[in-house]
């Protein structure tokens, strides 16, 4: 293990952990899981528990097992299992051959309860789900006893194996735990293990029709497991003596649960719930669509994996909720896009510019560099021609002060080229630009003037003729609220969509070299950010998603608190 000896750097679980390993307390052992429902794709805030899990494991020379906690049969499909499965090995975590099905338990959490039915600690209860809320009491009010709580022993087992065996219908009875309608924490009230249900289990089949509660099976699973640290967000912290009451009454292995702060990020949602909301309601493209803060919808994006994990180290784990700014994992993808992605020149709303003074059917290849920050990436060549198109943006008729790119009679840089100045503005019956003339200096071939000459900014360019068509998506925060539950009475989330989070453009042209680019891979268009090309790319038409601007609010952010 790398950071054994730098235990002062450590987050409070890596400290607990490394803290067992010196005193021995699990014989050098350590076992975490990541647990998902499967009832919906993960999102970031998933990655943030995996990279914990996985990560501790990893770094203590431990293991981690992936296992479904598929104890709800309605919710889930076999199509969010196969995607969580793809999404942890995208993000670089491996669970070996320690993949685990909660169902798998089932007849071992039945003998359980049996156990504690046969000690006197569970009771099976005709109350409905209704009476069971009223009799629970509140915070300031004790609950009352259930009615049949004091069933025999023996009632109790008829009855249990009774509702396995199907006799009674959905609802009308459950298995509870005996323990306190009194105690403070509502969690301890005498809490449901088993509700009768017949459903179909994606993997029992038929073969259940009283499954367990989440309350009741998950620190089973844990101990089934031999888990040594139970890892887990801030919400389970009053379940925790529940999960304690369970395994000490049983005698079993027990685990030790830690609790974290679930990641929030501003300008998005995280609750599966809510995500699924917005694929069933059409108002995004599916789980994967480039806005959506799921794994596949980043990774669909152009975001890496080293990105995802670089931003789940950066945040850390602590103990108390809060709301980290989007911008950090921003900043996080540009960090690492910088380093591996090759530059290339796209033009995203293009402008006609003729070099007049440039041979007609002249073509010069160029060398331009592939990647300033990698000089192993090399060079490649660019086609310039007499035609080319320019962003649309880079030129202005009048422009104002502070604006220094092309404008008539002035002169700029287009880049690894010419210096080049706008002579005349061709424009369309309506007064729009629709073409510009311009003069090429032979002698600033590469982008160098000779004689010292300045210019105050660089153009990016692509040769008309030689350009090929492309389809950019561009996008904005999902919600135009940093907290999209902040909404007006009777609104919900959704009134807070942002109307222009995406914004599709036809008619762009990129170089040549990204001819047949790859789906997924991601490149710098030079001044625009970093895109990725979407699988809706064909030989026939190149799309690309842009997964971040070049401008980075964070380290903005960044500089000014050094420089305080
Ligand atoms: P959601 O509220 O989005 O439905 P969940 O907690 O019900 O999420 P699970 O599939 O049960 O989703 O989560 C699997 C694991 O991921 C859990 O151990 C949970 O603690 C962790 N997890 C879920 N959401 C977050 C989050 N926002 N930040 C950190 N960990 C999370
Ligand atoms: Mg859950």
């Amino acid at each position: 293990m790398s950071t054994n000896d730098s235990t002062a750097k450590l987050d409070f679980i890596r400290a607990i952990v490394a803290d067992d390993l010196k005193t021995n307390k699990w014989d050098g052992r350590v076992h975490t899981r990541f647990p998902p429902e499967p009832n919906g794709y993960l999102h970031i805030g998933h990655a943030k528990a995996i990279c914990l899990n996985f990560g501790i494991a990893h770094e203590f020379s431990g293991l981690c097992n992936l296992r479904f906690d598929d104890t709800n049969p309605i919710k889930e499909e076999a199509e969010y299992i196969e995607s969580i499965k793809q999404d942890i090995r995208w993000l670089g975590f491996d669970w070996g051959d320690r993949l685990f099905y909660a169902s798998d338990y089932f007849e071992q959490m039945y003998q359980y309860a049996v156990q504690l039915i046969k000690k006197g600690k569970a009771y099976v209860c005709d109350l409905s789900a209704e009476q069971i809320r009223e009799y629970r009491g509140t915070l300031t009010k004790p609950g009352k006893n259930s009615p049949y709580r004091s069933r025999s022993v023996e009632e109790n087992l008829d009855l249990f194996q009774r509702m396995r065996a199907g006799e009674f219908e959905d609802g009308a009875r459950t298995l509870r735990a005996k323990i306190d309608m009194a105690s403070p924490n509502l969690n301890m009230r005498d809490p449901v293990m088993y509700r009768i249900l017949h459903a179909t289990h994606p993997r029992t089949g038929g073969k259940w029709c009283i499954y367990p509660t989440y309350d009741w099976a998950h620190g089973l699973e844990d101990s089934v497991e031999g888990i040594t640290h139970s890892i887990c967000t801030l919400e389970f912290e009053n379940h925790r003596p529940l999960y304690n009451w369970f395994l000490d009454e049983l005698g079993i292995f027990h685990s030790q649960q830690i609790e974290f702060a679930r990641l929030n990020l501003t300008y998005t949602v995280m609750s599966k719930r809510k995500l699924l909301q917005l694929v069933r309601d059409g108002l995004v493209r599916g789980w994967d669509d480039p806005r959506m803060p799921t794994i596949c919808g980043l990774r669909r994006r152009g975001y890496s994996p080293e990105s995802i994990r670089n931003f789940c180290q950066l945040i850390g784990v602590n103990k108390f909720n809060s709301t980290i700014d989007i911008a950090l994992l921003e900043h996080c993808v540009r960090e690492d896009l910088n380093k591996t992605s090759p530059r290339v020149m796209a033009v995203l709303r293009p402008l006609k510019v003729v070099i007049d003074n440039y041979p007609k059917d002249k073509v010069e290849r160029l060398e331009a560099v592939n990647n300033p920050e990698d000089p192993s990436a090399g060079t490649r060549k660019v086609a310039f021609s007499r035609e080319l198109y320019i962003e649309q943006e880079d030129f202005m008729e009048e422009p104002p002060k502070k604006f220094y790119r092309l404008a008539p009679g002035r002169e700029v840089r287009l880049r690894y080229a010419y210096f080049v100045t706008c002579t005349d503005v061709v424009k369309d019956k309506n007064g729009q630009v629709v073409e510009l003339h311009c003069r090429y200096d032979p002698a600033t071939r590469g982008g160098d003037s000779p004689d010292g000459r300045k210019v105050k900014s660089t153009l990016h360019w692509v040769s008309a003729a030689h350009a090929l068509e492309a389809e950019v998506r561009l996008y904005d925060h999902l919600f135009r609220n940093e907290n999209p539950d902040d909404v007006e009475q009777g609104a919900d989330f959704k009134s807070n969509l942002n109307q222009n989070s995406l914004e599709i453009l036809t008619s762009c042209r990129v170089e040549p070299s990204l001819a047949g680019a790859a789906q997924g891979s991601r490149y710098q268009f030079e001044r625009l950010g970093y895109f990725c090309v979407d699988p809706d790319s064909s030989d026939t038409k190149l799309v690309f998603n842009r997964a971040v601007s070049l401008r980075d609010p964070w380290a903005k952010i960044q500089k000014a608190q050094e420089n305080r």
